[in-house]
């Protein structure tokens, strides 16, 4: 950040604001300070009744060809699991049903945080987009584990293959 966006003053400068812990951007002309915090990504785990799992082929960088859950960053004004059934349309084309929570996970390292819920397909239909390249359900036995795109997913994944499927909350991913 070079210039204010309140005052556009370019007197900007890293320091702990008074009463707070941590090192911020502040604007040293207006006082207004600039503060960091992780993002959260929320997707969907689709699933039908025949045991099988959509995954989608990504489209876009970063990690482009390999195989995702649908998620993608929450926006303003929505709840997260508006986020990730909006996601799983834009980039599957897919409506899913009873939704539920199912992981968060907490990526430190590169400041973001995942929420996964399940999601039921029920024959609703779904097909490629701008994102995925290819969308397609796969067999538990064919879930490709060597071109996953992230180990939100991968985790994600493994933990409802696990027999009692316990929800899995603030599990933190160190990778
Ligand atoms: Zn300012």
């Amino acid at each position: 950040m070079n210039f204010c966006s309140k005052c556009s003053s370019a007197q900007i400068e890293k320091k702990v604001p008074d009463g707070d812990t941590h090192e911020r951007l502040v604007c040293t002309q207006c006082n207004e300070i600039f503060y960091s915090n992780p993002n959260i990504v929320t997707g969907v785990l689709p699933f039908n009744s025949n045991n099988e799992i959509l995954l989608c082929k990504r489209n876009i960088e970063p990690r482009s060809g390999f195989w995702t859950l649908p998620a993608g960053f929450l926006e303003n004004g929505e709840s997260i699991e508006e986020g990730a059934v909006r996601e799983t349309y834009e980039e599957a084309l897919l409506k899913v049903e009873n939704v539920n929570l199912f992981t968060i996970l907490s990526v430190p390292h590169i400041n973001q945080i995942y929420t996964f819920f399940t999601g039921e397909i029920n024959g609703s239909s779904f097909g490629p987009t701008p994102e995925s390249s290819e969308v397609k359900l796969f067999k538990i036995d064919e879930i490709p584990w060597d071109e996953l795109a992230f180990p939100t997913v991968k985790r994600t994944l493994q933990l409802f293959l696990e027999e009692d499927r316990n929800n899995v909350f603030n599990e933190v991913l160190k990778y």
